[in-house]
């Protein structure tokens, strides 16, 4: 068990005591943390920070995890993590993390998974690869940019989607591949052709993210598609991020 220590550093170092201060569940095994930065630092949709807990043997675990909030929006950052069972970091931060504490993180990190609103968007996501792509959404929906994006989210059930309240609108489409929601018009199964929006206009720029088994998938089906393969950018959360 890694018990929450956090080392600050000095002030020029990149790494930044977070402050938990809201903590919400999305799913039964997915949370979202806002953290309050003493620095804040402007951030691009699709970039993530990287979370480093210390056990106090000096023990460290580092995991990535993608930003949910929008850049520019005025409340705190957002991350969102799924609970892997046996993960080191994810478990923590589901079980032990609670408002109050403090996090050591360094971010934002990332320039190619990234959208800043100039090309159109065509966003795909697995699970809690969802969690980039919300940005990237809300990103959009904050700027008057939605005719620019369309995201597909593949999930399991209706309870495993994240951001349940807020992702729904003309510009999001949803896939269940085991259960549906009631009088749910698809059937359950795995993405296909079919679930991307089309035609895919000129100039179009994908983003897929989730397991490498789906990154894999939809990114092929992209391709096949005609998205031209320079076009798709690919972020995987496998293992030890
Ligand atoms: C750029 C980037 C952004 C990421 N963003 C997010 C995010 O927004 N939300 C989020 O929940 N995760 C995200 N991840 C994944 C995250 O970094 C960790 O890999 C994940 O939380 C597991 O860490 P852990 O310490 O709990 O598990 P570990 O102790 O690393 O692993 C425990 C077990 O789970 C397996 N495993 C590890 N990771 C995964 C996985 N992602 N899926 C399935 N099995 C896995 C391992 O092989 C091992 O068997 C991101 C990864 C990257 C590279």
């Amino acid at each position: 068990m890694i018990d929450l220590v956090t080392d600050s550093g000095p002030r020029s170092s990149p790494w930044q005591n977070a402050k938990v201060v809201g903590i919400k569940e999305e799913t039964a095994r997915a949370k979202s943390f806002q953290l309050a930065l003493p620095e804040p630092a402007p951030h691009l949709a699709g970039q993530h920070y990287v979370v480093r807990l210390t056990a106090p043997d000096g023990y460290t675990a580092s995991r990535s995890y993608s930003i949910a909030s929008a850049p520019g929006d005025p409340r705190e950052l957002e991350i969102t993590v799924e609970r892997l069972e046996g993960g080191e970091v994810s478990t923590f931060l589901h079980d032990e993390v609670a408002v109050g504490d403090e996090l050591d993180v360094r971010g934002p990190i990332g320039g190619w998974f990234v959208w800043e609103g100039d090309v159109p968007a065509l966003l795909v996501g697995g699970g809690s690869g969802v969690v980039p792509l919300m940005a990237m959404l809300r990103y959009a929906r904050l700027n008057g940019k939605v005719d620019l994006v369309r995201l597909v989210v593949s999930v399991r059930t209706p309870e495993d989607l994240y951001y349940a309240e807020e992702i729904a609108g003309p510009e999001s489409a949803l896939v269940y591949t085991r259960v549906t929601p009631a009088a749910f018009p698809r059937p359950p199964a795995r993405l296909t052709p079919e679930d991307i929006p089309q035609p895919i206009a000129a100039g179009t720029r994908a983003y897929v993210c989730g397991s490498s088994g789906f990154a894999d998938a939809a990114s092929h089906m992209l391709v096949d598609l005609g998205v031209p393969a320079p076009q798709v950018r690919v972020e995987r959360f496998g293992p030890s991020g």
